[in-house]
């Protein structure tokens, strides 16, 4: 059994203030929640704040990303031991915003998974193609490849408890879903890829979607078997759409 996971990503939003805020709102709408893992990824300066926050709740703290070294003359940079050090679990690593804008490459997003994993914070990794390599049937190649490239040189017990996102760029603050089908498929393409790599821990992995996620696709996008959660931008912001995300509706519940 995968424990769903719905992770929020402020990206660069909410001052401290804000952040603290955030959290005395959503925790008395979450409390109940037993059977989801529900982590926040606040910007760095309020991730010590939300840690004191979260302390004895139902919410867990990622950064949204991380350098390799443990430390040094790397001017602007954050290490997995200070992440560890201030309350963090996860991390997100290879956003297609830090792709995009950061040049975060295939291989640096190798080296921060590896680096984390040394220092036993969880990498959230991020995979996803652009809208112009979907339309020319490139999608699998691209998610073949970010994945094999990403994950390069782990073992089978470093892949324990890795958390991968697909997160389809055109979806990412479009309002632009995929739909739950289009999703599915390449959750289970790369459920296979890492069944190829890690044999049985790949059936552990969860597979979380990202893009446009919101309290009216959730429901339909939790039904499928290989879609374990969500990395939630834009609706993660508001406390009552998070809170309802988190909630999501399943046969199960
Ligand atoms: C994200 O930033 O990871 C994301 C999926 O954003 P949004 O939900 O706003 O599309």
């Amino acid at each position: 059994m995968r424990k769903p996971v719905i992770a929020g990503n402020w990206k660069m939003y909410k001052t401290v203030f804000d952040a603290v805020r955030f959290i005395s709102e959503l925790k008395d709408l979450v409390s109940n929640v037993k059977d989801v893992q529900i982590i926040v990824a606040p910007p760095f300066l309020a991730i010590y704040p939300v840690v004191q926050e979260v302390k004895d709740l139902n919410i867990l703290v990622s950064a949204q990303d991380v350098f390799w070294e443990e430390e040094g003359a790397y001017t602007g940079e954050i290490s997995p031991k200070m992440l560890l050090d201030a309350g963090c679990n996860y991390v997100i690593i290879g956003h297609s915003e830090r792709r995009q804008y950061f040049q975060e490459t295939d291989e640096t997003v190798n080296k921060k998974i590896t680096a984390s994993l040394h220092h036993g914070l969880i990498p959230i990794f991020c995979v996803g193609e652009s809208i112009q390599q979907r339309e020319s049937g490139k999608t699998l190649d691209i998610i073949e490849s970010q994945i094999k490239r990403g994950l390069s040189g782990l073992s089978a017990s470093d892949m324990k408890d890795v958390i991968i996102a697909y997160e389809p760029i055109w979806a990412i603050g479009t309002g632009k879903t995929a739909t739950s089908k289009q999703a599915e498929e390449i959750h289970a393409f790369i459920r296979g890829i890492l069944k190829g790599i890690f044999k049985d821990i790949a059936d552990n992995t969860r597979i979380l979607y990202g893009g446009s996620v919101k309290p009216d696709n959730i429901d339909e996008l939790m039904v499928e078997p290989n879609i374990d959660g969500a990395l939630v931008g834009g609706a993660s912001l508001k406390a009552e759409d998070f809170a309802r995300i988190i909630k999501f509706k399943t046969k199960l519940r």
